[in-house]
Protein backbone atom coordinates (compact mmCIF):
# COMPACT_ATOMS: atom_id res chain seq x y z
CA UNK A 1 0.00 0.00 0.00
CA UNK A 2 3.40 2.05 -0.20
CA UNK A 3 2.21 5.41 -2.31
CA UNK A 4 4.46 5.45 -5.36
CA UNK A 5 3.07 8.39 -7.35
CA UNK A 6 0.93 11.19 -7.28
CA UNK A 7 -0.48 12.63 -10.80
CA UNK A 8 -2.07 16.21 -11.10
CA UNK A 9 -4.61 17.57 -13.32
CA UNK A 10 -5.59 21.21 -13.14
CA UNK A 11 -8.67 21.83 -14.93
CA UNK A 12 -10.17 25.30 -16.13
CA UNK A 13 -12.69 26.28 -18.36
CA UNK A 14 -13.97 29.74 -19.48
CA UNK A 15 -17.62 30.22 -19.61
CA UNK A 16 -19.59 31.41 -22.60
CA UNK A 17 -21.29 33.54 -20.52
CA UNK A 18 -20.64 35.01 -16.79
CA UNK A 19 -23.26 33.61 -14.35
CA UNK A 20 -23.26 34.37 -10.25
CA UNK A 21 -24.60 34.98 -7.07
CA UNK A 22 -24.25 37.84 -4.75
CA UNK A 23 -20.62 37.47 -4.14
CA UNK A 24 -20.58 38.41 -8.11
CA UNK A 25 -20.10 37.11 -11.15
CA UNK A 26 -18.05 33.48 -12.41
CA UNK A 27 -16.02 33.91 -15.93
CA UNK A 28 -14.69 30.52 -15.60
CA UNK A 29 -14.59 27.30 -13.38
CA UNK A 30 -11.70 25.49 -12.04
CA UNK A 31 -10.69 22.41 -10.77
CA UNK A 32 -7.94 20.26 -9.47
CA UNK A 33 -7.80 17.29 -9.68
CA UNK A 34 -5.03 14.21 -8.76
CA UNK A 35 -4.69 10.61 -8.71
CA UNK A 36 -2.54 9.01 -6.18
CA UNK A 37 -1.05 5.62 -6.80
CA UNK A 38 0.06 2.80 -4.76
CA UNK A 39 3.14 0.03 -5.37
CA UNK A 40 0.43 -2.76 -5.63
CA UNK A 41 -1.54 -0.58 -8.37
CA UNK A 42 -4.25 0.20 -6.82
CA UNK A 43 -5.79 4.13 -7.93
CA UNK A 44 -7.51 7.00 -6.35
CA UNK A 45 -9.18 10.16 -7.09
CA UNK A 46 -9.14 13.43 -5.02
CA UNK A 47 -10.42 16.27 -6.03
CA UNK A 48 -9.43 20.37 -4.62
CA UNK A 49 -11.40 23.47 -5.39
CA UNK A 50 -8.88 26.70 -5.07
CA UNK A 51 -6.85 28.83 -7.17
CA UNK A 52 -4.44 26.31 -9.56
CA UNK A 53 -1.47 28.11 -9.66
CA UNK A 54 -1.00 28.06 -6.05
CA UNK A 55 -2.37 24.34 -5.91
CA UNK A 56 -0.02 23.21 -8.65
CA UNK A 57 3.10 25.05 -6.44
CA UNK A 58 1.96 23.38 -3.72
CA UNK A 59 1.42 20.04 -4.85
CA UNK A 60 4.68 19.62 -6.60
CA UNK A 61 6.90 21.64 -3.95
CA UNK A 62 5.24 19.86 -1.17
CA UNK A 63 2.25 17.67 -1.26
CA UNK A 64 3.48 14.91 -3.24
CA UNK A 65 7.63 14.72 -1.73
CA UNK A 66 5.46 14.43 1.72
CA UNK A 67 2.98 11.34 0.26
CA UNK A 68 5.52 9.29 -2.05
CA UNK A 69 6.55 6.60 0.23
CA UNK A 70 3.90 7.08 2.95
CA UNK A 71 1.61 4.41 3.20
CA UNK A 72 -2.11 4.69 1.91
CA UNK A 73 -3.36 2.28 4.25
CA UNK A 74 -2.49 5.60 6.91
CA UNK A 75 -5.36 7.81 5.49
CA UNK A 76 -6.41 9.28 9.02
CA UNK A 77 -2.92 10.70 10.01
CA UNK A 78 -1.61 11.41 6.45
CA UNK A 79 -4.87 13.46 6.33
CA UNK A 80 -4.50 14.98 10.01
CA UNK A 81 -0.84 16.20 8.88
CA UNK A 82 -1.86 17.50 5.42
CA UNK A 83 -4.91 19.24 7.12
CA UNK A 84 -2.68 21.67 8.94
CA UNK A 85 -1.23 22.72 5.78
CA UNK A 86 -4.14 23.29 3.75
CA UNK A 87 -7.87 21.67 4.58
CA UNK A 88 -9.12 21.81 1.24
CA UNK A 89 -5.94 19.17 -0.12
CA UNK A 90 -6.66 17.07 3.08
CA UNK A 91 -9.96 16.64 1.93
CA UNK A 92 -8.97 15.64 -1.48
CA UNK A 93 -6.05 13.22 -0.48
CA UNK A 94 -8.76 11.73 2.03
CA UNK A 95 -11.27 10.58 -0.92
CA UNK A 96 -8.45 9.47 -2.46
CA UNK A 97 -7.01 7.24 0.17
CA UNK A 98 -10.60 6.19 1.20
CA UNK A 99 -10.82 4.99 -2.79
CA UNK A 100 -7.95 2.96 -2.79
CA UNK A 101 -9.04 1.23 0.93
CA UNK A 102 -12.44 0.45 -0.81
CA UNK A 103 -10.31 -0.80 -3.95
CA UNK A 104 -7.73 -3.07 -1.79
CA UNK A 105 -10.74 -4.75 0.12
CA UNK A 106 -12.72 -5.18 -3.12
CA UNK A 107 -15.88 -3.59 -1.66
CA UNK A 108 -17.59 -0.43 -2.58
CA UNK A 109 -17.17 3.23 -0.60
CA UNK A 110 -20.54 2.90 1.11
CA UNK A 111 -19.58 -0.69 1.78
CA UNK A 112 -16.55 0.28 3.73
CA UNK A 113 -18.80 2.41 5.50
CA UNK A 114 -21.42 0.49 6.80
CA UNK A 115 -23.68 0.10 3.91
CA UNK A 116 -26.17 1.98 2.33
CA UNK A 117 -29.95 2.67 3.38
CA UNK A 118 -30.54 3.48 -0.14
CA UNK A 119 -29.26 3.57 -3.40
CA UNK A 120 -31.00 6.49 -4.76
CA UNK A 121 -30.46 10.16 -3.58
CA UNK A 122 -32.53 13.07 -4.44
CA UNK A 123 -30.77 16.08 -5.82
CA UNK A 124 -31.57 20.25 -6.25
CA UNK A 125 -31.40 22.12 -9.05
CA UNK A 126 -28.86 24.77 -7.82
CA UNK A 127 -28.84 27.84 -10.42
CA UNK A 128 -26.49 30.97 -10.02
CA UNK A 129 -29.27 33.06 -10.73
CA UNK A 130 -27.61 36.32 -11.86
CA UNK A 131 -25.74 37.63 -14.76
CA UNK A 132 -24.87 41.25 -16.49
CA UNK A 133 -27.52 41.35 -19.11
CA UNK A 134 -30.71 43.35 -18.36
CA UNK A 135 -32.91 40.97 -18.98
CA UNK A 136 -31.17 38.58 -15.91
CA UNK A 137 -34.96 37.53 -14.28
CA UNK A 138 -36.12 36.38 -17.76
CA UNK A 139 -32.63 34.47 -18.45
CA UNK A 140 -33.01 32.48 -14.74
CA UNK A 141 -36.98 31.73 -15.70
CA UNK A 142 -35.80 30.27 -18.74
CA UNK A 143 -32.99 28.07 -16.94
CA UNK A 144 -35.90 26.89 -14.27
CA UNK A 145 -38.15 26.28 -16.99
CA UNK A 146 -35.07 24.00 -18.93
CA UNK A 147 -35.02 22.00 -15.27
CA UNK A 148 -38.79 21.49 -14.92
CA UNK A 149 -38.45 19.83 -17.93
CA UNK A 150 -35.88 17.53 -17.18
CA UNK A 151 -37.45 16.57 -14.63
CA UNK A 152 -36.09 18.33 -11.27
CA UNK A 153 -38.69 19.20 -8.47
CA UNK A 154 -36.36 20.74 -6.16
CA UNK A 155 -35.06 23.93 -7.25
CA UNK A 156 -32.12 26.43 -5.17
CA UNK A 157 -32.04 30.10 -6.72
CA UNK A 158 -29.94 33.09 -5.34
CA UNK A 159 -30.92 36.06 -3.69
CA UNK A 160 -28.89 38.83 -1.99
CA UNK A 161 -27.10 40.48 -4.97
CA UNK A 162 -29.84 43.18 -5.57
CA UNK A 163 -32.03 45.37 -3.92
CA UNK A 164 -34.84 43.68 -1.87
CA UNK A 165 -37.65 44.57 -4.35
CA UNK A 166 -35.74 43.66 -7.49
CA UNK A 167 -34.65 40.41 -5.62
CA UNK A 168 -38.61 39.53 -4.53
CA UNK A 169 -39.70 40.58 -8.41
CA UNK A 170 -37.13 37.57 -9.73
CA UNK A 171 -39.11 35.25 -7.13
CA UNK A 172 -42.42 36.25 -8.20
CA UNK A 173 -41.23 35.47 -11.66
CA UNK A 174 -40.50 32.11 -10.84
CA UNK A 175 -42.94 31.19 -8.24
CA UNK A 176 -45.56 31.83 -10.57
CA UNK A 177 -43.98 30.47 -13.40
CA UNK A 178 -43.29 27.19 -11.19
CA UNK A 179 -47.07 27.20 -10.06
CA UNK A 180 -46.83 24.49 -7.61
CA UNK A 181 -44.86 22.29 -10.09
CA UNK A 182 -41.76 22.24 -7.54
CA UNK A 183 -40.13 23.50 -4.18
CA UNK A 184 -38.12 26.51 -4.01
CA UNK A 185 -34.73 27.10 -1.70
CA UNK A 186 -33.14 30.94 -1.77
CA UNK A 187 -29.71 31.17 -0.93
CA UNK A 188 -28.22 35.04 -0.14
CA UNK A 189 -24.46 33.89 0.38
CA UNK A 190 -24.70 35.87 3.73
CA UNK A 191 -25.48 39.34 2.06
CA UNK A 192 -28.21 40.39 5.03
CA UNK A 193 -27.90 41.50 8.65
CA UNK A 194 -30.35 40.35 11.03
CA UNK A 195 -33.23 43.27 10.30
CA UNK A 196 -32.98 43.13 6.51
CA UNK A 197 -33.15 39.30 6.75
CA UNK A 198 -37.05 39.89 8.55
CA UNK A 199 -37.77 41.34 6.29
CA UNK A 200 -38.22 38.35 3.92
CA UNK A 201 -40.81 37.13 6.35
CA UNK A 202 -43.81 38.76 4.10
CA UNK A 203 -42.22 37.41 1.05
CA UNK A 204 -41.77 34.03 1.93
CA UNK A 205 -45.55 34.57 3.73
CA UNK A 206 -46.87 34.69 0.00
CA UNK A 207 -46.04 31.49 -1.07
CA UNK A 208 -46.18 27.73 -0.12
CA UNK A 209 -43.53 25.53 -1.10
CA UNK A 210 -40.39 27.02 0.28
CA UNK A 211 -37.39 24.48 0.99
CA UNK A 212 -35.34 26.67 3.28
CA UNK A 213 -34.00 29.86 3.58
CA UNK A 214 -30.20 29.59 3.43
CA UNK A 215 -27.09 31.41 4.45
CA UNK A 216 -28.84 34.77 5.06
CA UNK A 217 -26.84 36.03 7.48
CA UNK A 218 -22.88 35.73 7.86
CA UNK A 219 -21.32 32.98 9.67
CA UNK A 220 -19.62 35.55 11.57
CA UNK A 221 -23.07 36.23 13.38
CA UNK A 222 -24.13 33.07 14.23
CA UNK A 223 -26.22 34.60 17.59
CA UNK A 224 -28.27 36.11 15.47
CA UNK A 225 -29.29 33.03 13.25
CA UNK A 226 -31.41 31.45 16.44
CA UNK A 227 -33.12 35.00 16.60
CA UNK A 228 -34.42 35.32 12.54
CA UNK A 229 -35.43 31.31 13.17
CA UNK A 230 -37.95 32.96 15.56
CA UNK A 231 -39.26 34.50 12.84
CA UNK A 232 -39.15 32.03 10.14
CA UNK A 233 -41.94 29.56 9.11
CA UNK A 234 -39.55 27.65 6.84
CA UNK A 235 -36.79 26.18 7.32
CA UNK A 236 -33.77 28.15 8.09
CA UNK A 237 -30.17 26.37 6.72
CA UNK A 238 -26.76 27.16 6.63
CA UNK A 239 -23.23 26.30 7.46
CA UNK A 240 -21.22 25.45 4.41
CA UNK A 241 -18.41 26.76 5.48
CA UNK A 242 -18.09 25.13 8.67
CA UNK A 243 -14.78 23.90 8.88
CA UNK A 244 -14.14 21.97 12.16
CA UNK A 245 -16.99 19.71 14.16
CA UNK A 246 -16.66 22.07 17.65
CA UNK A 247 -17.78 24.82 15.24
CA UNK A 248 -20.85 22.75 14.20
CA UNK A 249 -21.39 21.66 17.57
CA UNK A 250 -21.72 25.28 18.72
CA UNK A 251 -24.36 26.15 15.82
CA UNK A 252 -26.29 23.09 16.88
CA UNK A 253 -26.10 24.13 20.83
CA UNK A 254 -27.59 27.71 19.78
CA UNK A 255 -30.36 26.38 17.76
CA UNK A 256 -29.23 28.45 15.16
CA UNK A 257 -30.19 25.90 12.42
CA UNK A 258 -32.91 23.85 10.64
CA UNK A 259 -30.86 22.32 8.66
CA UNK A 260 -27.11 21.96 8.05
CA UNK A 261 -25.64 22.36 4.57
CA UNK A 262 -22.15 20.32 4.94
CA UNK A 263 -19.51 20.71 2.50
CA UNK A 264 -17.17 17.38 2.14
CA UNK A 265 -14.33 20.21 0.91
CA UNK A 266 -14.94 22.12 3.93
CA UNK A 267 -14.01 19.57 7.10
CA UNK A 268 -11.03 18.57 6.00
CA UNK A 269 -11.32 15.47 5.29
CA UNK A 270 -13.90 12.58 4.21
CA UNK A 271 -14.06 10.76 7.33
CA UNK A 272 -13.98 13.58 9.44
CA UNK A 273 -17.32 15.22 7.11
CA UNK A 274 -19.15 11.35 7.50
CA UNK A 275 -18.62 11.25 11.32
CA UNK A 276 -20.17 14.70 11.75
CA UNK A 277 -22.94 14.22 9.53
CA UNK A 278 -23.55 10.58 11.71
CA UNK A 279 -23.43 12.51 14.82
CA UNK A 280 -25.32 15.98 13.46
CA UNK A 281 -28.01 13.26 12.31
CA UNK A 282 -27.93 11.27 15.37
CA UNK A 283 -28.43 14.90 16.85
CA UNK A 284 -31.74 15.46 14.80
CA UNK A 285 -30.39 18.17 12.29
CA UNK A 286 -31.48 17.50 8.67
CA UNK A 287 -28.45 17.66 6.45
CA UNK A 288 -28.56 18.93 2.43
CA UNK A 289 -24.93 19.26 1.42
CA UNK A 290 -23.24 21.93 -0.27
CA UNK A 291 -21.60 20.52 -3.18
CA UNK A 292 -21.17 23.45 -5.13
CA UNK A 293 -17.46 23.08 -5.67
CA UNK A 294 -16.91 19.81 -7.18
CA UNK A 295 -18.00 16.91 -8.98
CA UNK A 296 -16.04 14.51 -6.88
CA UNK A 297 -16.77 16.21 -3.53
CA UNK A 298 -20.50 15.98 -5.27
CA UNK A 299 -20.16 12.23 -5.63
CA UNK A 300 -18.98 11.48 -1.93
CA UNK A 301 -21.56 13.81 -0.38
CA UNK A 302 -24.19 11.92 -2.28
CA UNK A 303 -22.22 8.24 -1.69
CA UNK A 304 -22.19 9.65 2.33
CA UNK A 305 -26.10 10.51 1.88
CA UNK A 306 -26.74 6.27 0.68
CA UNK A 307 -25.52 5.61 4.52
CA UNK A 308 -27.35 8.28 6.39
CA UNK A 309 -30.20 6.78 8.84
CA UNK A 310 -33.64 8.14 7.42
CA UNK A 311 -34.06 11.97 9.16
CA UNK A 312 -38.14 11.58 8.92
CA UNK A 313 -40.79 8.56 8.78
CA UNK A 314 -42.84 10.00 6.63
CA UNK A 315 -42.93 8.39 3.27
CA UNK A 316 -40.71 9.96 0.17
CA UNK A 317 -38.70 11.89 2.45
CA UNK A 318 -36.59 10.08 4.45
CA UNK A 319 -33.24 11.74 2.85
CA UNK A 320 -32.52 15.45 1.93
CA UNK A 321 -31.49 16.57 -1.25
CA UNK A 322 -27.74 17.16 -2.58
CA UNK A 323 -27.28 20.28 -4.84
CA UNK A 324 -26.55 19.74 -8.15
CA UNK A 325 -25.44 22.06 -10.45
CA UNK A 326 -27.59 23.10 -13.94
CA UNK A 327 -25.27 25.86 -14.53
CA UNK A 328 -22.77 25.40 -17.55
CA UNK A 329 -20.18 23.20 -15.93
CA UNK A 330 -17.88 20.75 -18.25
CA UNK A 331 -16.53 18.83 -14.95
CA UNK A 332 -20.21 17.26 -13.92
CA UNK A 333 -19.43 15.23 -17.32
CA UNK A 334 -16.52 13.97 -15.96
CA UNK A 335 -18.43 11.27 -13.97
CA UNK A 336 -21.11 9.29 -15.72
CA UNK A 337 -23.61 10.28 -13.01
CA UNK A 338 -26.46 12.00 -14.38
CA UNK A 339 -30.09 12.72 -12.16
CA UNK A 340 -33.11 11.80 -13.77
CA UNK A 341 -36.57 12.68 -12.15
CA UNK A 342 -34.37 14.76 -9.77
CA UNK A 343 -33.12 11.63 -8.15
CA UNK A 344 -29.27 10.11 -8.69
CA UNK A 345 -28.97 6.49 -8.69
CA UNK A 346 -25.05 5.21 -7.38
CA UNK A 347 -23.86 2.50 -9.13
CA UNK A 348 -22.57 -1.01 -6.46
CA UNK A 349 -19.35 -1.26 -7.65
CA UNK A 350 -16.25 -1.98 -5.97
CA UNK A 351 -14.52 1.63 -5.50
CA UNK A 352 -16.23 4.48 -6.58
CA UNK A 353 -18.22 2.30 -8.93
CA UNK A 354 -17.31 4.59 -12.06
CA UNK A 355 -14.33 5.84 -13.61
CA UNK A 356 -13.66 9.19 -15.00
CA UNK A 357 -13.11 10.18 -18.07
CA UNK A 358 -9.60 10.51 -18.56
CA UNK A 359 -10.49 12.20 -22.55
CA UNK A 360 -12.55 14.86 -20.76
CA UNK A 361 -9.86 15.66 -18.39
CA UNK A 362 -7.32 15.98 -20.88
CA UNK A 363 -9.50 17.99 -22.71
CA UNK A 364 -10.13 20.62 -20.04
CA UNK A 365 -6.39 20.09 -19.04
CA UNK A 366 -4.94 23.99 -17.82
CA UNK A 367 -1.35 24.80 -19.47
CA UNK A 368 -0.52 27.43 -17.29
CA UNK A 369 -0.17 30.03 -19.81
CA UNK A 370 -3.03 32.35 -19.27
CA UNK A 371 -5.84 32.38 -15.82
CA UNK A 372 -8.92 33.94 -16.64
MG1 LIG B 1 -25.06 28.46 -0.23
Amino acid sequence: MKIVQVDTYPLVYPLRQPYGDANGYKRYRSLYLFRITTQSGYQGWGEVADWLPALEAGFQQRLIPYLVGKQASQRLMLVHAIRQWHPRSAAGVSMALTEIAAQAAVLPVTSLWGGRWRSQVPVYASFQSYSPNRDWMKRSARAVERALSEGYRLLKVKVGGRPLAEDWAHIDLLQNQIQGRASLAIDANASYDLSTAKKWVRMLERWGNWLWFEEPLSAQRMVDYPRLRQYLSIPLSGGENLQQPDQVWSWFREGALDIWNPDPNHLGGIDTYLYTVQTARSLGWRLSPHTYDGMLSRYYALMAQTVLPPWSKMAGEDCEPVEWDVMENPFTALLPIRPQQGKVTLPEGVGLGVELDMELIQSLQWDGSRYW
